[in-house]
């Protein structure tokens, strides 16, 4: 367990939902800065993408763009994915803002929705225990395509396969 420097309210302890998470000492109300998602921005042109995006850390921008967050001090890192997160992530100016969506109550933890896309997703299931998880990281609009994906992999269809192979993918992982 550590304190966050950056914000008071916040620490560090170990998360039922997986490994460390990030937990509010006081009441926030919604909307409330949390933290910055820091590291270094890389062109996702510039990187071996498919095995890169496989590393815990980094953060895929709608830009084309990744925040690899690992080596840095970013204890935003340790906030764990929730398919009924309590916090949004909003992108300006290359910085990653962390904000509460509703009130948090003191002892929660705070999450957000990692949006992965399906095949990253095949290999992050997720354990948020609530009641609408979908039992995969996946974004909202990837989910048909993520069904369609796990379907053809059920079925070992040489395209499933391919999929896997190409991205370096443990189906049972
Ligand atoms: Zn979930």
């Amino acid at each position: 367990m550590y304190k966050i420097e950056e914000n008071p309210f916040l620490e560090v302890r170990a998360s039922s939902i997986h490994g460390l998470g990030v937990f509010v000492l006081a009441e926030l109300s919604a909307r409330t800065y949390c933290l910055s998602y820091r590291g270094k921005l890389l062109d996702i042109a510039a990187l071996d993408v498919l095995g890169d995006a496989q590393k815990p850390f980094l953060f895929q921008l709608e830009e084309g763009m990744i925040m690899d967050g690992s080596g840095f001090e970013n204890p935003a890192r340790f906030i764990n994915h929730s398919c009924e997160p309590n916090c949004e992530v909003d992108y300006e100016d290359g910085v990653l803002r962390i904000y509460t969506t509703r009130m948090v109550e003191a002892g929660e933890e705070l999450t957000f929705h990692y949006q992965l896309k399906p095949l990253e997703a095949l290999n992050h299931p997720c354990r948020c225990g609530k009641p609408s998880c979908f039992g995969y990281m996946v974004g909202k609009e990837w989910k048909a395509e993520f069904l369609k994906l796990k379907s053809r992999l059920a079925r070992g269809s040489r395209e499933g396969k391919k999929a896997l192979r190409i991205n370096k993918i443990n189906p049972d992982a």
